[in-house]
């Protein structure tokens, strides 16, 4: 039986082990997916191994270590900077991120998008901005301190002094602004200019009608939670564990049903 896990800290909320332990059963593997409550980073891959797993993900605060302690590493990851999906092949850890396409896949229904404009500058908005680039679209990011810029040199980076708003396709608040309070992610006057002058909205939280999908969709724009991209992400980190011979459709249609159990 393969054992796999996710890591992070804190990690109960996790529903990781909810989507894949019902893919798991639902294709027929052989395994379990279970969660650990990792408090040292540095610890990551020694309790990897010592828990004999075969695969796992990792979540906050841990993915810049699980992308530096893995021994080889994705071009894409190495880009992002940081991994979220560890794979035992051949006595070798490799380390992947599928925060990026899962991303992709969960904007696919808006259609063509062009421009977009990420609120934030954290881990994930760094992937978002890595994702977006490669599908050659046009990215800024406006982000409440300017500390965090220096992780993106190739973008247009703006704090809230020295921005002017502009029309852009597509909002992203990568923030953690509404995950636990009531808290925009910029200043109102400037959200109420960029929403103006926009198509659509989404943000990376998922399970609550933030006040940044809220004020959105009061502005007309078509909005997305964050679940899908959570969805994606798992399912492309079961294919992964399974060297990607897995049949995608059906894990995703497993993971769905999963997602709102
Ligand atoms: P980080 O801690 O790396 O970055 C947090 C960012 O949010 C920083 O840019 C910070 O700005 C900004 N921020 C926090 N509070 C506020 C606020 N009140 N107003 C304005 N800006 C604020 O976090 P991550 O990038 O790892 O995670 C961000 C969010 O993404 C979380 O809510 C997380 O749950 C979600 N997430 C969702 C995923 C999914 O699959 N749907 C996957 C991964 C993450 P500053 O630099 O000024 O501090």
């Amino acid at each position: 039986m393969r054992v796999f896990a996710v890591f992070g800290n804190p990690i109960s909320h996790s529903i990781s082990p909810r989507l894949h332990n019902k893919a798991i059963c639902d294709l027929g593997l052989n395994a379990v997916y279970t969660r650990i409550c990792l408090e040292n980073g540095s610890e990551l891959i020694d309790r990897f191994k010592i828990l004999k797993l075969s695969g796992a993900n990792v979540t906050l605060p841990h993915k810049a270590y699980a992308l530096e302690l893995a021994d080889i590493k994705s071009e894409m990851a190495c880009k992002i900077g940081s991994a979220n999906t560890l794979v035992l092949k051949d006595n070798k850890i490799y380390a992947h991120n599928t925060d990026a396409p899962g991303f992709l896949s969960a904007i696919l229904p808006f259609g063509k998008i062009k421009t977009a404009l990420i609120l934030g500058a954290g881990g994930t908005a760094k992937a978002i901005a890595y994702a977006l680039r490669e599908s050659k679209i046009d990215v800024d990011l406006l982000n409440r301190s300017k500390d965090r810029f220096v992780d993106f040199a190739e973008f247009e980076c703006f704090s809230y002094e020295n921005f002017t708003p502009k029309p852009y396709d597509l909002i992203i608040n990568s923030t953690s602004a509404g995950l636990n309070d009531e808290n925009l992610p910029a200043p109102i006057e400037i959200l109420s200019e960029i929403f103006s002058h926009s198509k659509f909205a989404f943000d990376v939280i998922y399970g609550r009608v933030t006040p940044f999908l809220d004020m959105s969709s009061r502005f007309g724009l078509t909005t997305k939670d964050g679940a899908d991209m959570l969805l994606y992400q798992a399912v492309l980190a079961l294919n992964l564990f399974y060297d990607n011979t897995l049949d995608l459709e059906k894990i995703k249609i497993s993971m769905s049903k999963a997602l709102y159990l």
